[in-house]
């Protein structure tokens, strides 16, 4: 039998994280990234680049924190290494305030995160003053930004200098795959799982953000509440303020309302913002289901009579940055489990 080829679909920041990890673990083997859609036209390409760990549906808090913290210790390796500008890694503080109490699957998500503080009674009453709000709870750590367009653009190319594969076409079963003879499939299609798997968990989550010219903010701003959460994001091109966050709704065009909504409340928290240009106004839909999918699926016989090996990650809301290193480094835990690809692994 010739060596097994891999086949990843999705050139989003899943798809790609994937097959660089791949490529890393497995470098004997073929591996070819199929996707409809590349950089700029991808979920992230609009996204905030903010590294931030988020309960994310009923997915185990343990390995939410295990996957999120593999992509800071990859962001702080490119920060250290002094090539993070390549992907407009950004190192600054973040403050996130809430006007509830967090609850105990907050505190286990957070345990691990370096130089994480609560914020005291007198820091939360001085916030809240500042912001015209009640807040309860708080906390401030250090963290990445990132341009995730930069960052895809960065692993796209160095996947292809190591002799990876890409081709452009939209996939229309995974069957598809194991009959072109593909021993794996790795499943990174984003919300579009609803299609090509016929997920039924899968769900919009509308995102519009607005961003501004603002090159003095050099802070992360999080502020959660009842009804809403409202963000100041600066990342190296500009300041996202955001942000929607509406379930089942799939338009995609910008609604002034949720702009105005938008501006208003992050002015209030820092109103310097209402001098800065307005940069762009967008709209993305973050791809929610009720729990990441990271796991083997059923496996298929492909053309030449041998299995063909399916491992499907994707439904990582908004939280798809944050996760994604440590989400690939998983993907090749499980295929290296599985003995057709093991003896190809690095040592
Ligand atoms: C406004 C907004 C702000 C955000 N901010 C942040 C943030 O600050 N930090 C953070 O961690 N996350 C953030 N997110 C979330 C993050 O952007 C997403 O979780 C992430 O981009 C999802 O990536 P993905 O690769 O799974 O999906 P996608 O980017 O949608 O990629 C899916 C890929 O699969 C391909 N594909 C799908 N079906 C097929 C098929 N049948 N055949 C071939 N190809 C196919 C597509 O063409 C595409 O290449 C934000 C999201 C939004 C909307």
């Amino acid at each position: 039998m010739d060596s097994p080829r891999i086949a990843v679909i999705g050139a989003g920041i899943i798809g790609l994280t994937s097959a660089v990890a791949l490529q890393e673990q497995f470098p004997s083997l073929p591996i070819t990234v199929i996707a409809e859609k590349f950089s700029p036209e991808t979920t992230a390409d609009g996204a905030a680049g903010l590294w931030e760990p988020h309960l994310t549906g009923s997915t185990d808090v343990k390995l939410v924190r295990k996957w999120s913290h593999a992509t800071y210790n990859m962001f702080q390796e490119l920060w250290q290494s002094k090539q993070g500008s390549k992907v407009g890694l950004k190192f600054m503080p973040l403050t996130c305030v809430s006007n509830q109490e967090f609850n105990e699957d907050v505190k286990i998500l957070h345990q691990g995160i370096p130089e994480y503080k609560v914020l005291n009674g007198n820091q939360l009453a001085k916030l809240s003053r500042e912001h015209g709000n009640e807040y309860r709870s708080g906390f401030e750590f250090n963290t990445f930004t990132c341009v995730p367009r930069k960052l895809m653009q960065h692993l796209l190319a160095k996947f292809v200098s190591r002799g990876g594969r890409v081709e452009q076409r939209k996939v229309a079963s995974l069957r598809e795959l194991a009959l072109e003879g593909y021993s794996v499939v790795v499943n990174c299609p984003g919300l579009q799982a609803e299609e090509l798997v016929a997920d039924k968990n899968m769900f919009p989550i509308r995102g519009q953000v607005v961003m501004v010219q603002a090159p003095w903010q050099q802070e992360v701003l999080v502020q959660h509440s009842d009804e809403s959460s409202y963000v100041v994001i600066p990342n190296q091109d500009s300041v996202f303020l955001g942000g929607t966050s509406q379930k089942n709704n799939r338009d995609i065009t910008v609604n002034p309302s949720d702009s105005r909504k938008i501006l208003d409340e992050c002015y209030k928290m820092i109103p310097r913002l209402k001098t800065a240009k307005i940069l762009k106004e967008w709209v993305g839909l973050r791809p929610g289901r009720i729990n990441v999918r990271l796991e083997l699926g059923d496996s298929m016989t492909n053309s030449n009579g041998y299995t063909t090996f399916v491992v499907h990650n994707y439904g990582h809301g908004g939280s798809g940055v944050t996760l994604s290193w440590g989400c690939a480094l998983e993907v090749v835990a499980l295929l290296r489990d599985v003995e057709l690809i093991r003896s190809h692994s690095k040592l």
